[in-house]
């Protein structure tokens, strides 16, 4: 592979073009393994960013993929629909909350977000109300475009940056209360204050439900989820959900806001919706926001991208549903946390162990000093694993098809860097 070339020339997420860390070049992937061009398998402890659930070269998925193509990859969704998109829909909504019954299919994570707080303006502008804000919580992570970034944690998206340029919003305390501890109801005062200080200009309330994901890989209390429902309820403003994190069962439960018990008025799912074959996510709502969208100056959402509801993306995304619908996923990632309840604590005596954390098949090492991207990485290649740390976090959402000796193998990788002071920054 011409990896000097891929040095020279293309862009990796996050990364400097002065000074490129090293790449592992990857020829295929299958079960939970990434092959590397040397021949070596790696056990895959992301799921490529917590999308591929049901793990790599899936025959039931790949089959879905080759039907499909063979009929058609793309045609425009202005005016036309298909098969795929509309089995994926009635898919779709038998799975969410049950208030949910219109769909928006979208290219990515991000775009679902910039629907959903589209979706909230056209809703309250339709209504005539000035609603320009947005209110979420610290340590958030929404996406990487403009709006999304806008609601995503100050600090880590270097909102000082794009000063200017960024809508402003309001953030209220992130939850502090983790989800196996006891409630703390001062942990809703700030929410509830700023709610209270500026209900009359907020549209929504954007979250995501019980997992804040890149933002800190935090696990809170679900009651902060439910108190922010009937908070958002009794000051008469909507609630996003922004499960593309945590949907399909990553949390243990096919849905995050299944924890709490609530429904949102919009949810956002993407990431394991294809099971990390194609880009593809949506944007769900209710009757009352959809309608009273479409009732307003401008007749209709004003939104439609050239890839909407990709019929091959459609596909793929069914048959992922499909295998979600067989509901082995529910004793796959009681398995793995399981496995994580057993084997995280263990690494807590280590005084680069600030604290260990696991919900479902998520599985956390918060470390008391970054990481030294280069060495960790090449110290998990080496020990047959792909985990991918970012400043003082070292996780895992490995695929729901891990059997207990992947499990075990992550978190011994992880233990060996957790031994190799050079793994670690000052
Ligand atoms: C990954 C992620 C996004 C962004 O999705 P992209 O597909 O990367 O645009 C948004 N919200 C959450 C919670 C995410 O984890």
């Amino acid at each position: 592979m011409d990896l000097e070339f891929d040095r020279q020339h293309i862009w990796h997420p996050y990364t400097s073009t002065i000074d490129p860390l090293t790449c592992y070049p990857v020829v295929g992937a299958r079960d939970v393994y990434f092959q590397l061009e040397d021949g070596r398998e790696l056990v895959d402890g992301m799921s490529s960013w917590w999308a591929a659930i049901h793990g790599y070269n899936h025959p039931h998925l790949n089959a879905a993929a080759h039907s499909q193509i063979d009929k058609m990859s793309h045609v425009m969704f202005g005016g036309i629909t298909h098969d795929p998109a509309i089995n994926l829909c009635k898919r779709l909504l038998k799975m969410v909350p049950d208030n949910l019954e219109h769909v928006f299919l979208a290219d990515s994570g991000s775009v679902s977000v910039e629907v959903s707080l589209k979706m909230a303006l056209q809703y309250w502008h339709a209504k005539g109300e000035k609603r320009p804000k947005f209110l979420t919580v610290r340590d958030g992570y929404h996406g990487d475009t403009f709006a999304a970034m806008s609601v995503t944690d100050p600090n880590h998206s270097m909102h000082s940056l794009y000063k200017g340029f960024l809508p402003e919003h309001i953030f209220a305390e992130s939850p502090k209360t983790g989800f196996w501890d006891d409630w703390q109801q001062s942990d809703i005062d700030d929410f509830k204050q700023k709610l209270y200080q500026h209900h009359t200009e907020v549209a929504a309330v954007i979250l995501e439900p019980i997992v804040q994901g890149a933002g800190g890989m935090r696990l809170y209390n679900p009651e902060f989820l439910r108190q922010v429902r009937s908070l958002c309820d009794e000051f008469g403003v909507l609630l996003i959900l922004d499960e593309i994190a945590t949907g399909f069962g990553r949390t243990g439960k096919l849905f995050g806001c299944e924890h709490a018990n609530i429904k949102p008025d919009i949810m956002c799912v993407g990431k394991a919706l294809t099971s990390g074959y194609m880009t593809l996510s949506a944007s769900i709502t209710t009757k009352e926001v959809a309608m009273t969208v479409c009732g307003g100056e401008a007749g209709c959402f004003m939104h439609g991208p050239t890839f909407m509801a990709n019929p091959l993306a459609c596909s793929v995304a069914n048959a992922s549903l499909e295998l979600i619908e067989k509901g082995e996923w529910q004793g796959q990632t009681k398995q793995i946390e399981q496995l994580f309840a057993e084997l995280l604590p263990k690494l807590n005596h280590y005084d680069l162990v600030k604290d260990t954390r696991w919900l479902g098949a998520i599985g956390v090492v918060e470390t008391t000093r970054p990481v030294n991207m280069e060495p960790i990485q090449k110290l998990f290649v080496e020990h047959g694993v792909y985990i991918r740390p970012f400043g003082k976090l070292i996780y895992m959402m490995p695929p729901f098809i891990c059997k207990p000796e992947h499990i075990e193998k992550l978190v011994k990788a992880i233990e060996a860097a957790l031994n190799s002071p050079e793994c670690f920054l000052d």
